[in-house]
């Protein structure tokens, strides 16, 4: 039995949300409330359905193709735990990803210690809210200007946001 994760739902396989063939998981919540949001069915922190961390794992583990994981939203960090849990379940077998509407620095400030613990485990954060004025559909992995896609492991040794420049 692992972590109780609420989401708005999965898709087993995409091209389109980070580096390679990726399962995604949409988290149901989100206190953003970014004007021009996509996904405002995802923002209901009471909406959506409940899946267990380990049965999560478990179909994601099930497709030898899959490169890796992408955490988005809603808000994945408002469920950091319940997202380590899926982490540590795929026992480092997935590379991993996730999106968020809070900076990187922002995260660094968040009171609840799992945001720390996820982000140790990730490969790329693209960071920052969705903001409608600076829209531009030609970027990669990203919907707005403001936003950024981190080299996560870079930026933690570092202590500040560090871009993967693949990405930039
Ligand atoms: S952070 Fe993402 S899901 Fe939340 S309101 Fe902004 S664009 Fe929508």
């Amino acid at each position: 039995m692992g972590k109780t994760l609420r989401v708005a739902g999965t898709i087993g396989e995409s091209i389109v949300d980070g580096p390679g063939l990726r399962y995604v998981i949409f988290t149901q919540g989100c206190p953003h409330a970014c004007p021009g949001c996509h996904n405002p069915e995802t923002h209901d922190f009471a909406g959506g359905t409940e899946i267990d961390s380990d049965v999560l794992a478990a179909d994601i583990l099930k497709n030898p193709l899959l490169s890796g994981v992408t955490f988005s939203g809603g808000e994945p960090f408002c469920q950091a735990e319940a997202l380590c849990a899926v982490a540590d379940a795929l026992g480092g077998k997935k590379r991993l990803m996730a999106y968020t509407g809070y900076t990187f620095e922002q995260l660094l400030t968040l009171p609840d210690p799992f945001v720390l613990r996820l982000l140790s485990q990730l490969d790329l954060l693209v960071d920052g809210r969705f903001v409608e004025a600076e829209r531009n559909i030609s970027l990669r992995f990203r919907g707005s200007e403001n936003q950024r896609v981190l080299d996560v492991p870079a930026s933690l040794a570092a202590g500040t946001a560090v871009w993967d420049e693949t990405y930039r």
